[in-house]
């Protein structure tokens, strides 16, 4: 691997498979670490060097670029995506390719438009009548380590904003999504303006490499997004540095439906989401809240739009879930399967492998019902296409039931009255929450959670800053 980006020496690269098929899709490098100490190096001595740090018109050109150069590989990209993560391709016109590829320009306009300086006016700290003038500046050389389940949205969402700020960055993506990340590489050497140096992508079947990446001294800030249990990690190792961590980790996220909702529609939707790309979403909403005397009604439509959805190709635009991403994935959530039997739970739905599908690694959408929700099934992040459906005794009920997990990324409200869903929404503790079906994604919207989800906000003007420092210089004032 070279600085450059994505290259290896010859025969060090490693296999990606296809989780719908198990067919190898194609080799990525495979990064020493040799390597990263130079990708690092590399990113030191370009942030260093000033020029890119100093020229947010030269950022937004190549944020420009970058965003085009995608956007005409989309075709390719699609079919890579859908290969390799064996995400549903409706959701590549979407948060998985067009939506985060789109979102670079919101980046590059931002790198322009951003108040760099701002005055802070006079004051007189001990006599001495001052100006100050505070001044963002790039926080350095940026560490970012993703995983697999949306790897252009992640990937991108760390990029984008680190670029618009300034920054250099040294790229890790997960072990199981190499492929899209070196086509990135690659279109960022080959067509865009991307001085040598400022990204490097080290694709890696080891882990370590990403705590590499976080020990090293010449880093400055690391952007990490993956399960919190690596999250811990991540931050115990920054410590040693005192470094930055700006961390986005798992999440048990709340679909609350009040008793004066379409409970059976509300109940599908929920469903769906948890369908959508095998429920490897860190947002997706897990524990369904149901108002207690009708919750029969809302299982019963939960399960049916889960039987009904199944499993699918990827590739066919009518599949909502696919695969899990691997057999290590796939083996967690059949060992969650088994642990919600022995908590006392059973499957209103799925609870197996799909019959019939001997390659890639499938499980069948699934509702498990009767266990509380201090069940270990209701506070841990399962991350397959599993709901939890437990019964709530009313708005104050689903609001401390929605708040008992040590999680608080996302969330859901559903109910008739929208004024009183809005004021359940905002007693939930958590990063983002959608009221009625309204959506909240978007390169312009901070993303982030409460609590063990995370620290930290990703995307819109709260995301750009987290990659920035402060300095404030203070001058003479003589009346002017
Ligand atoms: P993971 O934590 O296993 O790995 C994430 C990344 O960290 C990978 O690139 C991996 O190689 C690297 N890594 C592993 N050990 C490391 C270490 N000790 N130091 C530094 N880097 C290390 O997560 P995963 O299985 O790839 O992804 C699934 C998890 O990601 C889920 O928990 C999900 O909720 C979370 N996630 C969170 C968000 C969010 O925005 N909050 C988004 C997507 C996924």
């Amino acid at each position: 691997m070279s600085p450059g980006m994505g290259r290896a020496a010859p025969g060090t690269c490693f296999v990606s498979v296809d989780p719908a098929t198990e067919e190898i899709v194609g080799e990525a490098p495979d990064a020493t670490p040799a390597d990263m100490d130079a990708a690092i190096g590399a990113a030191r001595e370009a942030f260093d060097a000033g020029g890119w740090a100093s020229d947010p018109s030269l950022r937004a050109r190549c944020l420009r670029q970058l965003r085009d150069a995608l956007a005409g590989h989309a075709g390719e990209l699609r079919e890579l995506t859908v290969a390799e993560a064996g995400c549903p391709v409706f959701l590549t016109y979407g948060p998985q390719l067009d939506s985060p590829v789109a979102d670079l320009g919101w980046f590059a306009d931002l790198a322009e438009s951003y108040e760099w300086s701002r005055d802070l006016g006079v004051g007189a700290p001990m006599g001495m009548t001052s100006r100050r003038t505070l001044l963002r500046e790039p926080a350095g050389v940026v560490g970012a380590i993703t995983p697999w389940n949306f790897p252009h949205q992640i990937n991108l969402a760390k990029l984008g904003p680190a670029l618009a700020a300034g920054n250099t960055v040294v790229l890790k993506p997960a072990p199981d999504t190499p492929l899209v990340a070196a086509f990135l590489a690659r279109v960022l050497r080959e067509e865009t303006d991307v001085p040598p140096g400022v990204v490097s992508v080290v694709t890696s079947s080891s882990h370590a490499l990403g705590a590499q990446l976080v020990s090293d001294p010449r880093v400055d800030l690391v952007s990490f997004t993956g399960s919190t249990v690596t999250g811990r990690s991540v931050m115990v190792s920054a410590a040693a540095t005192v470094k930055r961590v700006f961390l986005e980790l798992g999440g048990k996220s709340a679909y609350v439906v009040l008793d004066d909702a379409d409970v059976g529609a509300a109940a599908a939707t929920a469903a769906f989401a948890v369908a959508t790309h095998a429920g490897q979403g860190c947002a997706t909403t897990t524990r369904l809240l149901l108002p207690r005397e009708r919750f029969d009604e809302g299982v019963h439509a939960a399960a049916r739009t889960l039987v009904t959805l199944g499993v699918g190709d990827p590739a066919d635009p009518a599949t909502v879930c696919g695969p899990l991403i691997s057999a290590r994935q796939r083996d967690r959530v059949e060992s969650y399967l088994r642990l919600a039997l022995d908590e006392g739970g059973a499957f209103a739905c799925g609870g197996r492998r799909p019959p019939g599908r001997e390659r890639g690694f499938w499980i069948e959408p699934t509702l498990i019902v009767g266990v509380p929700n201090s069940a270990r099934v209701a506070r841990e992040e399962i991350f397959g296409p599993v709901l939890v459906a437990l019964p709530h005794d009313g708005d104050d009920d689903a609001v401390r039931i929605a708040n008992d997990s040590p999680y608080g990324l996302s969330g859901v409200v559903h109910g008739g009255d929208e004024e009183r869903a809005l004021a359940v929404a905002r007693r939930l503790r958590t990063g983002t929450v959608g009221v009625n079906g309204g959506q909240w994604y978007g390169g312009d919207v901070p993303f982030g959670g409460y609590k063990q989800s995370g620290i930290g906000r990703e995307m819109g003007v709260l995301g750009f800053e987290e990659y920035l420092e402060s300095k404030v210089v203070a001058t003479p004032y003589r009346g002017r």
